[in-house]
């Protein structure tokens, strides 16, 4: 059996590829921050799947919890074949670039990108060193091409994360390692539910989602399940978006 590791997978677009890829035969390392009783949920459901979990708390800004991550990674399922790199945060409060401090900046960068950055490199060595030909799918957003200049810092960081993707593409593809921007547009999750009500207008009446829906975590979880699977063998630092066509605007 495979097996792929999530971060951030207790909840939201996390919980929706873990599932998908538990469905898809995949053994899933759940990786969360705090919330145990969500992954446990998630944990759960994976097993009733059919597949094993194993779940790891681990800040993923913080260098020691990402080398435990990786350790008790390889320690339950023997290899990792998938990485994928979701968790992220968004800004506690939008502000004006011209006004933002440095303290949700550094909070952003931590999570959304050292952690992503650090945490591939270092799965990378262990599929090299295994001769794994594995897939590392990275979880971007519009936010990556769209400039929101009342959400800098996290803009900033999607985009970081698309030089990531190519990075990682390029230097691992000699190795038999394929590397994937995945791009979700609107998807209905928590880190969305405060904005419900303008989302709604937008993608509903609006059309900035010319598929006139919100997308689900599981609509990013079937694009994780495609690339795990090998459907894109000749890919690589490929972008995908999983956006009901939002980039066509
Ligand atoms: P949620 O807020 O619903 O879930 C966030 C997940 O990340 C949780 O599992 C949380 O764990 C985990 N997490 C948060 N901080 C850390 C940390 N420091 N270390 C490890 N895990 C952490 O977010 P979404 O599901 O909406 O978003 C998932 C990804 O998709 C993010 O990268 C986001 O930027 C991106 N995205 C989301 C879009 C959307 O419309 N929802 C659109 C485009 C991109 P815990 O439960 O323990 O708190």
């Amino acid at each position: 059996m495979s097996a792929a590791l999530v971060t951030g997978a207790s909840r939201g677009i996390g919980r929706g590829i873990a599932l998908a890829l538990a469905h898809a035969g995949f053994d899933v390392v759940v990786n969360f921050a705090s919330n145990l009783a969500a992954a446990e949920e998630v944990a759960g459901e994976v097993e009733k799947a059919g597949a094993k979990a194993a779940l790891v708390r681990a800040d993923l800004a913080d260098a020691a919890d990402r080398a435990r991550l990786v350790t008790e990674a390889y320690k339950a399922f023997g290899t990792i074949d998938l990485l994928v790199n979701n968790a992220g945060v968004a800004p506690a409060q939008r502000a004006d670039i011209l006004e933002a401090g440095e303290e949700s900046f550094d909070r952003l960068i931590g999570i959304n990108l050292k952690g992503p950055y650090f945490l591939t490199q270092q799965v990378a060595l262990r599929m090299i060193e295994q001769g794994t030909p594995g897939r590392i799918v990275t979880i971007s957003s519009m936010s990556a091409y769209t400039a929101s200049v009342n959400r800098g810092d996290y803009c900033v960081t999607k985009a970081g994360l698309s030089m990531m993707t190519k990075l990682f593409a390029a230097r691992l593809a000699e190795h038999g390692i394929t590397v994937f921007e995945v791009r979700p547009g609107i998807i209905a999750t928590d880190m969305t539910g405060p904005v419900k009500e303008k989302y709604d207008r937008l993608i509903l009446d609006e059309g900035v989602t010319p598929i006139r829906r919100w997308g689900q975590p599981d609509d990013v979880g079937k694009a994780v399940v495609a690339v795990a699977q090998g459907l894109f063998p000749f890919s690589t630092g490929q972008v995908i978006d999983v956006d009901g066509g939002f980039h066509l605007r």
